[in-house]
């Protein structure tokens, strides 16, 4: 079998909200059962490795620190990278908080060299005032994503992209974004898995974050329809995945075949890799 592993986008794919969505856990524990490396990969700087563990546990999905790699760590290293020991005013909370302190990134409001902007709900008028002036005085403007907000009535989280505009548009500079789909947080979840891109796939349900950052590091991409996207929308996107799947059910079937495998090694997953084939609405985009 040939090396290879597997960036796994979390929310839409895994789960949606509070309920897993089916075969999440068998794919997982055909990764598992068939030594293919992997993480799960989010836009969502909220939570901190530990919580994400915490609540894959409560789908009996197990996971360890290495297999979590956040837009908040991603942050995190690149700022790390870019200016080691750097300080930044942050607007965000506990994943970011973390992963900037195990970096060695500083926490000032005073004279911050960066002003980071990541999810929840810390942001006030204050604090994003203090950010406009930061920025204005020379930091620079970091986001740990820009995923779209899905713009339906009752959904009470702007998002980073919101945040980010209004100090955009209050300081004329434009921020960075390092989650995905920027090659940034792609390649270094790859380098977690020690793997090239020939060798990695990403699996994800969102096109602007997955598919597009997938399109972009020239790895393999698996849509699945369990999430953001509508079979119906696909056209409409200029850069398509190599493989599109209901949801994650129908994905043991379709790795079979991509890697060669023949059922999975283990015995334990024969029959549920036979049941996934007589479902059969695999297809190829
Ligand atoms: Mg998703």
């Amino acid at each position: 079998m040939k090396k290879h592993g597997f960036l796994v986008d979390m929310d839409g794919v895994v789960y949606r909200g509070s309920e897993i969505i089916p075969g999440a856990r068998e794919f997982i524990d055909y990764l598992r059962v068939n030594n293919l490396p992997f993480v799960f990969l989010t836009n969502n700087s909220r939570p901190t490795k530990l919580d994400i563990i915490r609540k894959l546990k409560r789908f009996n999905i197990t996971a360890y620190e290495s297999n979590v790699y956040t837009s908040a760590i991603a942050t995190a290293q690149f700022l790390s990278a870019q200016h080691p020991h750097a300080t930044a005013f942050v607007i965000g909370e506990g994943g970011l908080l973390n992963a900037l302190h195990e970096y060695e990134i500083a926490v000032d409001d005073t004279s911050p060299d960066y002003v980071v902007i990541g999810e929840g709900r810390t942001w006030t008028a204050e604090n994003i005032e203090k950010a406009i002036d930061f920025v204005i005085a020379g930091a620079k403007l970091i986001g740990t994503n820009l995923d779209p907000s899905p713009k339906i009535k009752g959904w009470m989280k702007p998002g980073t992209g919101a945040i980010l505009k209004m100090i955009e548009e209050a300081t004329g500079k434009k921020a960075f974004s390092v989650g995905k789909p920027s090659p940034v947080m792609m390649r270094n979840a790859r380098k977690q898995l020690n793997l090239q891109a020939s060798e990695t796939t990403i699996v994800g349900d969102t096109m602007p974050t997955d598919i597009l950052g997938g399109v972009l590091m020239g790895i393999r991409t698996i849509l699945t329809l369990s999430g953001d996207t509508k079979k119906e929308d696909l056209d409409t996107y200029p850069y398509q995945p190599n493989y599109v799947i209901d949801s994650v059910k129908d994905i043991i079937p379709l790795l079979n075949k991509l890697l060669g495998l023949n059922g999975g090694r283990s015995t334990d997953y024969g029959s549920m890799s036979l049941r996934l084939h007589k479902a059969g609405n695999r297809r190829k985009s």
